[in-house]
């Protein structure tokens, strides 16, 4: 539309682009860049249990609690992914790099 007005993303906004995702069958939604304003959608959760497995605050990784070999701790499902072994220093204000850090591959 010609007449609308550029403005800043919202939590309405992301928390619309998670129901979408949701209803569309995605199990790993981030709706993140609005720190503590999309509640959960900042946090990676296990499909199966739903446990917490990676809580976040923007950048800020709060808790890590994935296994060694990249698996939920409560279920043991395999999370697709990159996954350090081992917490790595991961609680930064600054964005996590892959290149920093010794990473497994799940699939
Ligand atoms: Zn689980």
């Amino acid at each position: 539309m010609q007449n609308d007005v550029a403005r800043d993303t919202t939590a309405d906004d992301l928390l619309g682009a998670v129901e979408i995702g949701r209803q569309s069958g995605l199990r790993y939604i981030y709706a993140g860049n609005l720190p503590g304003q999309i509640g959960q959608w900042e946090d990676t959760r296990c499909p199966h249990c739903n446990e917490t497995l990676i809580e976040r605050y923007g950048y800020l990784i709060k808790h890590y609690r994935l296994t060694p070999d990249g698996h939920c701790p409560k279920c043991a499902t395999a999370i697709p992914g990159r996954w350090s072994a081992s917490f790595e220093g991961q609680i930064t204000s600054r964005p996590f790099s892959p290149r920093s850090a010794r990473l497994l591959t799940i699939r």
